[in-house]
């Protein structure tokens, strides 16, 4: 438990289900304070709101999409009436689909940079304002994927966004890091969330993504929110521009286990 982050208050996008949810949750049990933002799945994110409530704690469900700037802005509005004051903004809202780059539709290759990379920059456009009208301190956390660093065929506007999700991070903490405000990302291996849900139930295709992780097996959400929770805590208070990976040891280039290569 971090003790310091009781009574505070948090925003994470995309927080109806997976990764997402699972943040929200793990800072709820820490007290803190909660705006889940949802984009489609009302039911989802309400489920965990009333759940948090049943437990005394206070949350709100809120509908945003976070490609969309007036709708990012609702999400820090809705926290400061909600519960006086912003402290924390997780972009965590993200999305992939995979297609051969040769074929990749133009739309496509926008709604994926839209929602990973400029929803990132929307949320901490949105939040930086925030701490800088109040002359506060603050704390981001961008949700990125081993991605920014591990390049990935069939996924290229994916591992595009992620790369951008990285030096976008290290830049606006370099930049803001004299008023105190930290910028931090996490990098995801592979989770087992609604996103591959369907992939990680076939055994084989398990195995196959497992053999590309050291430790061997799929992660779980509550362990990166685990990285989530030690960022929001003063915990981590010198720490800025870094990317904690949550990986089982995925960017190790897996393939030279037992000195092969
Ligand atoms: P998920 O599909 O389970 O959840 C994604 C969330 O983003 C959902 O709540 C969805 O509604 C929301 N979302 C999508 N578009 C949105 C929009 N326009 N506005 C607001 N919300 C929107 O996926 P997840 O695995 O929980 O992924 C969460 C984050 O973690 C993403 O940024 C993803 O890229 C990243 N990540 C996941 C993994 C993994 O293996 N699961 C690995 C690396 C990185």
């Amino acid at each position: 438990m971090y003790t310091d982050l009781n009574g505070k208050v948090a925003v994470v996008t995309g927080a109806s289900k997976g990764i997402g949810k699972a943040i929200a949750l793990r800072l709820a049990q820490e007290h803190m304070k909660l705006v889940f933002n949802y984009h489609s799945d009302q039911n989802g994110a309400q489920e965990a709101v009333d759940q948090i409530r049943e437990n005394g704690g206070d949350a709100v469900a809120v509908q945003a999409d976070v490609s969309k700037e007036e709708d990012v802005n609702k999400l820090v509005k809705t926290a400061v009436e909600e519960f006086g004051d912003m402290d924390l903004f997780i972009n965590n809202a993200g999305m992939e689909k995979e297609t051969p780059t040769h074929k990749l539709a133009l739309e496509d290759w926008k709604r994926v940079i839209d929602v990973n990379l400029t929803g990132t920059f929307l949320g901490t456009k949105a939040a930086l304002n925030y701490f800088l009208d109040h002359k506060r301190e603050g704390n981001i956390i961008n949700m990125s994927s081993v991605h920014q660093l591990i390049s990935w065929p069939h996924f290229a506007d994916y591992a595009a966004s992620k790369g951008g999700s990285k030096l976008f991070t290290e830049t606006v903490a370099k930049e803001y890091a004299e008023q105190g405000i930290r910028v931090n990302g996490i990098a995801p291996g592979a989770i087992n969330t609604p996103i591959n849900a369907k992939k990680f139930a076939d055994p084989e295709l398990y195995a196959q993504t497992a053999e590309l992780v050291p430790m061997n097996r799929i992660g779980k959400p509550e362990e990166v929110a685990a990285a989530a929770a030690w960022l929001a805590s003063t915990e981590s208070s010198y720490v800025t521009g870094e990317t904690i990976y949550v990986d089982g040891g995925m960017k190790l280039y897996p393939e030279f286990k037992e000195g092969r290569g």
